[in-house]
């Protein structure tokens, strides 16, 4: 399963791909886990990226295929793969299809706006793994680390002006990759607005792993 999770932020992506990363035994590739890693990490890539993280803007779309494309390319995404938060812009999702990836499916979280906002002012991360926390839906464990022992964080890029920005980027450069793959037939619809729970029964006949 090549699989495309498309969404604004806040849809829960990051959810969804926890459990479906288990339910089919495939890597999770997330271009935001893998800048956050490069920015704690200090490095070049990390640098470069934090100016564009931290406003809420995209980072340049050859800088994320580059990494996509490296990360794509290792033995652990040979049976297929989740991707989270990628394709962001038609240019990336054009630089997917010319590398050769063929996609199978492109699951859509649809969530309106407000529900997202109010969403990621409390959502929190593990700062080691990224595994999603929130303050209400899934709270952090009693001992205030995260299962796999991580400290946990509200990132810097969840306050409600760059949140509102990332939703705007969202709707003008990333939503018109829903076209560009339903034009393919790609693309299942999911309501992500309700509970993890609803969404996850939701995705699970959407693509069609339970009748
Ligand atoms: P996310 O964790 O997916 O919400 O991503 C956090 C931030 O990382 C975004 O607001 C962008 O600044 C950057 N980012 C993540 N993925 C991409 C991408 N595919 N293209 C450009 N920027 C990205």
């Amino acid at each position: 399963m090549k699989l495309i999770l498309l969404g604004p932020p806040g849809a829960g992506k990051g959810t969804q791909a926890e459990v479906l990363t288990k339910q089919f035994g495939i890597e999770t590739i997330s271009t935001g886990v893998m800048l956050r890693a490069a920015m704690r990490e200090g490095t070049e890539l990390g640098k470069l990226a934090k100016q564009y993280i931290d406003e809420g803007k995209l980072v340049p779309d050859d800088v994320v295929v580059g990494i996509v494309k490296d990360r794509l390319s290792q033995d652990d995404c040979k049976n297929g793969f989740i991707l989270d938060g990628f394709p962001r812009t038609i240019a990336q999702a054009e630089a997917l299809t010319a590398s050769g990836v063929e996609i199978d499916k492109v699951l859509s979280l649809e969530v309106d706006d407000e529900v997202i906002v109010e969403r990621l002012t409390g959502r929190r991360e593990c700062k080691a793994c990224g595994t999603p926390y929130h303050i209400k839906n899934k709270p952090v464990p009693a001992n205030g680390k995260c299962v796999c022992g991580g400290e946990i964080i509200q990132r810097a890029d969840d306050n409600e002006e760059t949140i509102r920005n990332r939703i705007k980027v969202y709707h003008e450069q990333t939503e018109p990759i829903k076209e560009y793959y339903e034009s393919q037939g790609k693309v299942v619809s999911v309501d992500s607005s309700g509970s993890v729970d609803q969404t996850n029964a939701a995705v699970s006949k959407a693509l069609g792993l339970v009748k």
